[in-house]
């Protein structure tokens, strides 16, 4: 049983701003060992289920997993730049997401975007709009893997719920607002997260890959100071833009889409 781990900050109890997410930001160290810990308890459940491999991906922008404070046991994909498949064509069983936030625009959401807080407005895949579960969910499920645990706040669990029907999600913290978030203390939610990953993996069977029927539209929304990124990515061919904020990328698959905006 080889399980894949995809990996977040925002999303992580304890973590309560995009400054403490940042390495610029007073906390950084400790909202890495956060979300180190979170990690090493969705290992645990996985482990405790049966896997017999775990690779944990450091999927949080500027990188926040600790390699020394991982579980001894998971390998570990780091560094950057990062791209899909992150080795998800090797072939996974069952897939992850740990710390996810909700997509940018979330109504009762802590920390949401797309990516980016700054650059991007909105994403949609097929004309479903997606944040980065969606995106992450759909590249596994191009591959056969189901995404069948989500962690993170509230609004992101309810977010893959609506993707992925019968998806197992830990809520470790719910918004206040944009900025604040009420969240429960971090040694509960790697006690949840734990016991998540192992009903997840209980449950694998009834869980079906997301997936995004080829051929593939990737459209692009920018925010307004960053219309020179879509006027960029519209120089390359195959890319349309629709309007002066958004491009839209068409394919035969994912991975030639994501491929063609890199
Ligand atoms: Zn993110």
């Amino acid at each position: 049983l080889k399980v894949w781990i995809m990996t977040d900050m925002e999303g992580v109890a304890g973590v309560f701003s995009f400054d403490d997410a940042s390495p610029s930001g007073r906390r950084y160290e400790k909202s890495r060992s956060l979300l180190t810990q979170e990690v090493n308890a969705a290992v645990e459940g996985a482990l405790e289920a049966g896997a017999t491999e775990v690779l944990v991906v450091d999927g949080h922008g500027p990188g926040g997993v600790d390699p020394e404070e991982l579980h001894p046991d998971a390998l570990l994909l780091a560094g950057r730049p990062l791209y899909p498949p992150w080795c998800l064509d090797r072939g996974f069983d069952a897939a992850f997401i740990v710390g996810q936030h909700a997509l940018a625009g979330t109504e009762a959401a802590h920390l949401d975007h797309s990516y980016s807080h700054v650059s991007i407005q909105n994403i949609w895949l097929n004309g479903v709009r997606v944040g980065e579960l969606g995106v992450i969910a759909a590249v596994a499920g191009s591959f056969g893997t189901a995404t069948v645990l989500v962690t993170g706040d509230k609004a992101a669990c309810a977010e893959a719920k609506r993707l992925i029907p019968g998806v197992e999600t830990v809520a470790v913290k719910e918004a206040l607002t944009y900025g604040s978030a009420i969240a429960v203390h971090p040694v509960k939610a790697r006690r949840m997260i734990k016991e998540g990953a192992k009903r997840a993996l209980a449950r694998l069977d009834e869980i079906e890959p997301y997936t995004v029927k080829p051929p593939v539209e990737l459209r692009i929304e920018y925010t307004t100071g960053y219309k020179a990124a879509a006027e960029r990515l519209a120089l390359k061919p195959g890319v349309e833009m629709v309007d002066p904020r958004t491009v839209v990328i068409r394919g035969n698959s994912l991975l030639e889409v994501f491929g063609m905006r890199l």
